[in-house]
């Protein structure tokens, strides 16, 4: 089968509360590098209600055109709708390649426009690039456990598609005042026609910093012993101004929600500091976090696997230690 008509690389651009997503930045950082190989272009798809203007951004970040969707009916994110739109799209364009964050909604996306196309979809990719001879996209991402690297190609259907993790890939420098092709698209799509309604939207209410974009994490696992001893991370966490983490035992057994989950089925996080308390160091678990800036362990068992992926350990009682803790940094 040929493919030769499919040309260009795309990102899926995310708008969240009046901006561009920087996940979404971040991937068009990763598609101007594939798009540059490819000797192709790099293009962003918008799709929401006065999300024109969003475009500057995609272009001042490395695209070369932004197709738009700026409708009413977008205005909260549907699959339904959405996923008409970049199908239109994508079928009338052709792309060789669209990349989407493996955000809730570009998740959702992802996998509802690969199945009605059909094509192929590689989720939670952490590493992308092109075979030089055939131009084919490798996305690669970690497999069995986190203890290989799988590489999965998509060799009989186009457009090839991966979702990335946030905060895995680098946004280019901002160039201030580059622009590109804005072309505004529109799909005859009436809201009797689209059969989710949006009643009501919940925000969640909340102080806490947001574990994916916080400098300090402070996460916990199951060596805290409880909901209760677990409050102790909360206190550390509190008197740094971090994000608290933990692990999945951690989540299974109810002491916390799961978007605080660090790891291969939860949050990829790199702070500049990440606090492993209790944790043992499963590679499920270091594979969310093996990136951060500068890990600091406290176990009480010298032989935890955790000290194998830490720039600082400490042997001890996390009863003792954090206490101590809390008080050189309320001094400080
Ligand atoms: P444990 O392994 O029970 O470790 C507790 C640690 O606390 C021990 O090292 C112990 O020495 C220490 N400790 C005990 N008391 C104290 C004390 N008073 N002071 C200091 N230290 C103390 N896990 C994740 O975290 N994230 C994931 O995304 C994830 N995904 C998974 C996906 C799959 C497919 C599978 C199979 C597993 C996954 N897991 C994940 C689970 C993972 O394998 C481990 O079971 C989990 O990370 C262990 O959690 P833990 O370290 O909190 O608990």
């Amino acid at each position: 089968m040929s493919f030769d008509d499919y040309r260009g690389v795309w990102v899926f651009i995310e708008a969240k509360d009046g901006a561009v997503a920087p996940v979404s930045l971040e991937l068009l950082g990763a598609g101007r590098t594939l798009a540059d190989k490819r000797k192709t272009e790099l293009a962003g798809v918008l799709i929401g209600h006065r999300v024109t203007g969003l475009a500057a951004a995609a272009f001042e970040y490395g695209a070369d055109t932004v197709y738009v969707y700026d409708d009413p009916i977008f205005t909260h994110y549907r699959t339904e709708t959405f996923m008409k739109a970049l199908l239109a799209c994508t079928q009338k364009y052709k792309p060789e390649i669209i990349l989407y964050g493996a955000t809730s909604t570009g998740k959702d996306l992802a996998s509802a426009v690969a199945t009605d196309l059909p094509t192929g979809l590689t989720a939670d990719t952490t590493l992308l690039d092109v075979e030089e001879d055939t131009g084919l996209l490798l996305a690669s991402r970690p497999a069995f456990g986190g203890n290989i690297m799988a590489t999965i190609l998509c060799k009989k259907y186009r457009p090839q598609m991966a979702t990335v993790r946030p905060k895995v890939m680098k946004a280019l420098p901002r160039e201030e005042g580059r622009t590109g092709k804005l072309i505004e698209e529109s799909i005859p799509l009436q809201e009797e026609d689209v059969r989710t309604k949006v009643l009501e939207i919940v925000r969640r209410t909340t102080q806490q910093v947001r574990i994916d974009e916080a400098d300090i994490v402070v996460s916990g696992g199951k060596g805290m012993g409880g909901p209760e001893g677990f409050q102790l991370i909360h206190r550390l966490a509190g008197v740094l101004g971090a994000a608290v983490g933990a692990s999945r035992d951690v989540v299974e057994a109810g002491w916390i929600e799961h978007h605080h989950q660090v790891g291969q089925t939860g949050v990829t996080v790199t702070p500049k500091i990440y606090f492993a308390i209790g944790i043992s160091g499963a590679i499920q678990h270091i594979v969310g976090m093996q990136n951060s800036g500068l890990i600091i362990a406290i176990n009480k068992d010298p032989e935890a696997a955790i000290f194998q992926s830490c720039h600082y350990g400490i042997v001890g009682d996390a009863f003792e230690i954090i206490p101590l803790l809390i008080e050189q940094f309320t001094k400080a």
